[in-house]
């Protein structure tokens, strides 16, 4: 028999020295509304519209128009999203699904080389025409306008503030300036990204120099006058059609009809209670709300207190992600075409079940009654791990994307993460109209059947969506929102959502100090934890006694993110210490 036991800490402490990330946020406090983007350009557009009064719904259209124009690399027309909205006057969250889909020329094999071997993923497999998805960021934002607007502005006057910096020219940040001079050699390869991101001697913008996108502008000039037809089927989309079939490299082949089929829909939100608290997230096909709801109910059978972080909790954190990983690994994809088994991925008893993965015995022996149980579990893990081991590809990303959240003085809450997968996405820009179109379908499992021959989820396929980890959240307490979150990082934006839930929830973090700690990340494979979070070596030297394997890697995620305090009635706001993000409100 279990028994929920209560989880006494006797492990010893080991404290961060220092701990944290060099740069602390600091968080933006206001009483009504509040705005969080990657950029303070995008903030202050959407903030207007908030102060003009537009709603929340509005505000995150002005705010991606911009981010468009000022993070070109990172998100926009030519590309995808996920919105859940919580709209106050129906108490109601809503999530949209604005998800690039594959052309109907996709096959399962098109990422195979001819020896059925992955095409290697930078730069050969995200480059050029052959990963575009059919983009969806358009049509979602026109749909999140009519259901959710307030009416107060119309869809076509939403571009003005991205046209005026888009014609007029803006600064490139240090952010922009790293991320041209990464990639300048793949947009250095097609005529229109070289011409609109590189400089007549081929050298890419740097920080500080003024970027002009008159091509950009004029596309949102052209769909304020004609209206979003005519980049699903006009001048635009012949454009697009053609930039994708007549790559120079890594040819396409998007028709007009592909286009012409693109459809947002509304899936059913996937939500559950942690701890008292109510989390609504992105289900199928993002692997999102799924993976991060499954850790969290798993983590929710341990007692996690407040304390400094340290490396028992640490690993704790990791293991549960990494059983939740093994699940999205297995089962999710698009769910047009998959049947996905959500509700029971963020059950209590799947919980029960899946914790016995956990490596570490003394995990387990706080959760289980006596020796026996604990015996038995350690037993039932090791069938779990046969039956539930990956398939064995890496999850592979970029730290791109971005993250915008919203609240305004109604109530209503806006979680929007939108992405053109890799930095600078396919590398090409549609030449004329100064958007970059997106690589989402890489987001597909380039091998397309395990080891049997069955087709895996989130296999490559006419008309499909590939799967996405994108996580934009909303955390309720009492039927409010408390907290608005999400972030970038690929595959990594479920454990980072992960992490700042955690704090922020079973840490009690205030919102700047949650936002700068360290995150410690489990996507299967190891435990990556932050280099730049400076772990002392006793810290690490207990990490690995865990049972999982240990890895480095660099910042992870770009969180933006709000924390309304319901006593106090202050809204918190914070941009991630890693990025640029600006946090405004009043
Ligand atoms: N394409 C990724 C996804 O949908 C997001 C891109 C990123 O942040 O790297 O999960």
């Amino acid at each position: 028999m279990t028994f929920r036991n209560p989880f006494v800490v006797f492990a010893v402490s080991l404290l961060l020295a220092a701990s944290l990330l060099n740069q602390i946020a600091d968080a933006a406090t206001a009483n009504k509304a509040m705005v969080v983007t990657a950029d303070d350009r995008a903030t202050k557009a959407a903030l207007e519209v908030l102060r003009a009064g537009g709603n929340a719904a509005d505000a995150a259209i002005a705010a991606q128009w911009v981010l468009n124009v000022v993070e070109p690399g990172s998100s926009g027309i030519g590309g995808g999203g996920f919105f859940v909205y919580y709209d106050a006057a129906a108490d109601q969250t809503v999530t949209l699904d604005g998800r690039e889909k594959a052309p109907m020329s996709a096959a399962p094999g098109m990422f195979l080389r001819e020896d059925g071997t992955p095409v290697p993923f930078y730069p050969d497999r995200i480059t050029g025409g052959l990963p575009v998805g059919v983009p969806g960021a358009l049509k979602l934002l026109e749909e999140v306008h009519r259901r959710f607007g307030s009416g107060k502005y119309s869809f076509a006057a939403l571009f003005q503030p991205a046209i005026d910096l888009a014609e007029n020219g803006f600064t490139v940040t240090p952010r922009l300036a790293g991320f041209l001079d990464d990639e300048k050699d793949r947009l250095g390869r097609f005529d229109g990204s070289r011409r609109l991101f590189l400089k007549a001697d081929g050298t890419p913008y740097r920080e500080g120099e003024t970027l002009i996108m008159t091509g950009l502008g004029k596309t949102f000039r052209l769909i304020q006058k004609e209206g979003t037809g005519v980049f699903y089927g006009g001048q635009i989309g012949k454009a697009i059609v053609d930039t994708v079939q007549t790559a120079v490299f890594n040819r396409g082949s998007m028709t007009l009809e592909d286009l012409a089929a693109y459809e947002v829909v509304e899936r059913a939100a996937v939500s559950a209670d942690y701890r008292g608290f109510k989390i609504v997230s992105m289900g199928p096909p993002s692997s999102g709300a799924t993976t991060l709801l499954e850790a969290l109910k798993i983590l929710e059978l341990f007692d996690v207190r407040p304390r400094e972080i340290n490396a028992e909790d640490a690993a704790l954190f990791s293991a549960v992600q990494r059983i939740a990983f093994e699940d999205r690994n297995k089962w999710l994809g698009d769910p047009d075409f998959t049947e996905i088994p959500a509700a029971r991925l963020i059950s209590e008893a799947h919980a029960w079940e899946r914790v016995r993965a956990i490596r570490d015995g003394r995990f387990l022996k706080k959760l289980f009654e006596d020796v026996n149980d604990v015996l038995s579990a350690l037993e039932e893990q090791a069938k779990m791990e046969k039956l539930t081991r990956p398939s064995g590809i890496a999850a592979e990303d970029s730290p791109n994307t971005s993250h915008i959240s919203i609240v305004d003085e109604q109530g209503n809450a806006a979680s929007f993460t939108t992405t053109i997968e890799a930095v600078f996405g396919s590398g090409m820009v549609v030449e004329g109209w100064g958007f970059v179109l997106n690589n989402e379908l890489t987001d597909f499992d380039p091998i397309p059947a395990d080891g049997e021959g069955r087709a895996v989820p989130n296999a490559p396929g006419p008309g499909k969506r590939p799967r996405s980890s994108m996580t934009p959240a909303i955390v309720f307490k009492d039927g409010k929102p408390l907290i608005i979150v999400g972030s970038p990082g690929g595959s990594a934006i479920i454990g980072t959502v992960f992490n700042m839930i955690v704090y922020l929830l079973d840490y009690q973090m205030p919102l700047d100090k949650a936002i700068a700690a360290p995150r410690f990340i489990h996507r299967g494979d190891a435990l990556e934890y932050e280099s730049s979070a400076n772990l002392s070596p006793e810290f690490l030297s207990e990490l690995s006694t865990y049972g999982e394997a240990l890895r480095s890697r660099r910042l992870t995620g770009n969180v933006q993110a709000i924390y309304i305090d319901s006593t106090t009635r202050l809204i918190y706001g914070a941009g991630d210490p890693r990025g640029e993000g600006f946090a405004e409100g009043y």
